[in-house]
């Protein structure tokens, strides 16, 4: 071989090294890429990895998934707490029925299992809500969601559970249902406490009106009487629920004497209390200030409802003990307890959580047998509260009740006599007025009366007949302003009805009031309305009358405004 032979091989392996070398490095390079490669998929992997923990862990929910063989794969970190494991791990591969018996019955297991087995065979999802409740005592319920777990290749790989606490849904509207059932009850309770009053009011007045004799027509008119009071308060009682229903109750804190209020309760139950041969010890504590601040009305309202219920529950010849103790004075509030206690049926631990909402009675027979709205220690607590007391229960089934208060009012400054009880709505029916009395003649006078309802109107013409007074109607408000304003000299004083079509009674009078004359100040404008609280009351005079009668009208009441109005 010459010299150029071996320079050719040279030159030929030297090129071929070097094509190897590139090959080697082209090779190292995709060997590092690979490498690369390799480690960024593990770091996703566990990048993966941790978030799905993250998740687990974090989930507010209860999720958890099976295999195939109901074995457990992952869940939610809740659900290692509400099957009551410490780590998750120790749960991995355990049964599901393993799991689930070591939280609740076995019976419940199966069941749940036996659901849960039947999504894997259908491959559809199944929801359902439960109350559960656990070995430990606990009761959840749970609004629970099986489903499939399905791989992308379309194949089941196991089940997801999804369980949603709902409890607080479910007592909502369990308390919600209950209401709806207590209120239906109500209103079929309500229903018979009006039609009894009602139906003695349609008979009296049918055996009145055939009845020969004038006693028989008296003892008719008395029961009609009876019966109309009674349902005149089934009536209130309505419009103060109604009233605290709608967030629209509000106490008028007047000045009153205590003990006269007291009397006054006492004076108003007397009649039943001497029907039923009861006997009724009143003890008023002498460090109780003569005269407070608050709404004796409603006080009032509350001690009358607790005394009638102690006669309406005890038999003859029990007895009623009504007391009133000063607790102690502290910032300008004076504290009261107020018991009223009996020696009568008693009522039950399980009655006594309900008797205070409203529409509920111990027991729904009392309705029948005593009858009742269920609505009265409903009401009684709403104003206690407002007065910034509590109410509450001792008794015993058999062996009487203690209904007992505690309110706050402020000492009042004036003496007895001076306070102001004058509060004193008179008796809530019409009397008759008294036909031979000089002083209630106002012969030459004349009036408006602005009333919408016509059998009213004939009422009040027939009740002011005697008094020979001039009356000329007005059937809404707006007629009654034309009625003024065509002749505003001719009027002494103005009757007003509230609720009226067209003009209610406060527009009429704030019309009357802005007219251009000088009579248009000075008319007494006098409210006529059944809206007889204090609220309605102050509601009259803010549009600008001088006063307010209640109906049903009283007419001792009517004729004492005529008296005060029309005087000189
Ligand atoms: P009602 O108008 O039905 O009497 P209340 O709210 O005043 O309404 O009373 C509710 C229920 O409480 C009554 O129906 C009765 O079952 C029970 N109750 C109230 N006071 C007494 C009492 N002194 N003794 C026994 N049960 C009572």
């Amino acid at each position: 071989m010459c010299v150029l032979d071996y320079e050719k091989e040279y030159r030929q392996i030297a090129r071929q090294y070097k094509k190897l070398e590139r090959d080697y490095r082209a090779l190292s390079g995709m060997h590092a890429q690979v490498e690369r490669l390799h480690d960024a998929n593990e770091a996703a992997k566990e990048l993966s990895n941790f978030y799905t923990r993250l998740l687990l862990q974090n989930t507010p929910g209860t999720i958890m998934m099976f295999d195939l063989n109901m074995n457990f794969v992952l869940g939610s970190e809740r659900v290692v707490t509400i099957l009551g494991y410490m780590d998750m791990r120790e749960m991995v591969g355990a049964s599901f029925y393993a799991l689930f018996e070591r939280a609740v019955s076995a019976t419940l297991a199966n069941r749940f299992g036996a659901l849960c087995q039947q999504v894997v065979e259908s491959g559809k999802s199944a929801d359902y809500e439960k109350k559960v409740t656990f070995l430990d005592g606990r009761e959840t319920v749970f609004q629970i969601k099986v489903s499939p777990a399905v791989a992308a290749d379309g194949v089941c790989r196991g089940i997801i559970i999804v369980m949603n606490d709902v409890s607080e849904l479910y007592n909502a509207r369990e308390r919600a249902e209950r209401a709806n059932v207590a209120k239906s009850s109500f209103l079929s309770n309500m229903s018979h406490e009006m039609r009894t009053p009602m139906n003695a009011v349609i008979g009296m007045t049918t055996i009145g009106k055939s009845a020969p004799d004038i006693e028989k027509k008296d003892y008719c008119f008395e029961k009609i009487q009876d019966a109309s009071a009674h349902l005149l308060g089934v009536i209130n009682d309505v419009l103060d629920m109604s009233k605290i229903e709608a967030n629209k109750f509000e106490l008028s804190p007047v000045e009153f004497s205590f003990e006269k209020m007291l009397a006054k309760v006492v004076t108003v139950n007397s009649f039943r209390i001497d029907e039923k041969h009861l006997e009724l010890i009143v003890t008023v504590d002498k460090n109780i200030p003569r005269t407070l601040i608050c709404d004796d009305q409603r006080l009032t309202q509350v001690i009358t409802n607790l005394i009638s219920n102690a006669v309406k529950f005890t038999p003859e010849y029990g007895v009623i003990r009504l007391g009133a103790r000063f607790l102690k004075e502290a910032g300008g509030l004076c504290s009261l307890q107020i018991e009223v206690k009996d020696t009568g049926i008693g009522i039950s631990e399980e009655q006594k959580t309900r008797l205070f909402s409203s529409f509920e009675q111990a027991d729904s027979s009392t309705s029948r047998k005593f009858g009742g709205t269920g609505l009265g220690l409903a009401i009684s607590k709403s104003i206690v509260e407002m007065m910034g007391g509590e109410i509450w229960i001792e008794s015993e089934l058999g062996k009487g009740s203690t209904f007992a208060f505690v309110i706050q009012a402020k000492r009042g400054a004036a003496e007895d006599d001076e306070a102001n009880y004058a509060n004193e709505h008179p008796s809530d029916l019409p009397t008759p007025a008294k036909t031979d009395d000089n002083d209630d003649r106002f012969e030459g006078r004349r009036i408006i009366l602005a009333e919408d309802v016509e059998i009213n109107r004939e009422i009040v013409l027939s009740l002011l007949e005697p008094t020979l007074l001039a009356i000329d109607c007005a059937e809404n408000g707006a007629e009654a302003v034309r009625l003024f304003t065509n002749a505003p000299r001719q009027y002494d004083m103005i009757f007003m009805d509230i609720q009226m079509p067209e003009m209610d009674g406060f527009e009429a009078t704030r019309r009357i009031r802005a007219l251009d004359v000088p009579e248009a100040k000075q008319i007494p404008i006098v409210a006529m309305t059944a809206n007889v609280f204090r609220e309605d009351v102050e509601k009259c005079l803010a549009a600008g009358m001088n006063d307010h009668v209640g109906k049903p009208l009283n007419i001792e009441e009517v004729l004492e405004k005529l008296r005060r109005f029309l005087a000189a």
